[in-house]
């Protein structure tokens, strides 16, 4: 399974739902809605509830650390793909956003990115201190 394509979910790392799209598929496959709906209706046979388009939903942001969205019916770019604010002063919520809702495997992406924002901004920055306060 290529890297890219891995399900979202990071059992052991995050309680997600126990029947979850994110278990199979990975972050934009599917939709996050805040709670569940008739918008959504529950399918017996997988377990997970579908848009009307047939569209895998997700209803527990918190728990997949994604704001609710319609990510896959909008294809929507997620938080930890958006491209970093130029200013360093939208850096550090950018930072918080794209964490949080990132897998782990796209961390260190996402820190490098802001490392370099951060670094380009003031090269006596101590880089480390200031994505440490980011996240604190
Ligand atoms: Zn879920």
């Amino acid at each position: 399974m290529e890297k890219d394509r891995a399900p979202f979910s990071q059992e052991g790392e995050r309680p997600v739902c126990a029947v979850c799209p994110s278990l199979l598929l990975p972050g934009g496959a599917f939709d996050v809605v805040a709670k569940p709906s008739r918008d959504c209706p529950f399918d017996p046979v997988s377990g997970n509830r579908y848009t009307a388009a047939g569209v895998p939903v997700c209803v527990h942001p918190e728990r997949v650390g994604l704001p609710p969205a319609p990510y896959a019916t909008d294809h929507l770019v997620l938080p930890w793909e958006a491209p970093p604010p130029g200013d360093a002063g939208e850096v550090r919520e950018w930072l918080r956003a794209a964490l949080t809702a990132a897998p782990p495997d796209a961390f260190a992406g996402v820190i490098a990115q802001a490392s370099q924002i951060l670094r380009a901004s003031d090269p006596n920055l101590d880089v480390t201190a200031a994505l440490r306060s980011a996240l604190g």
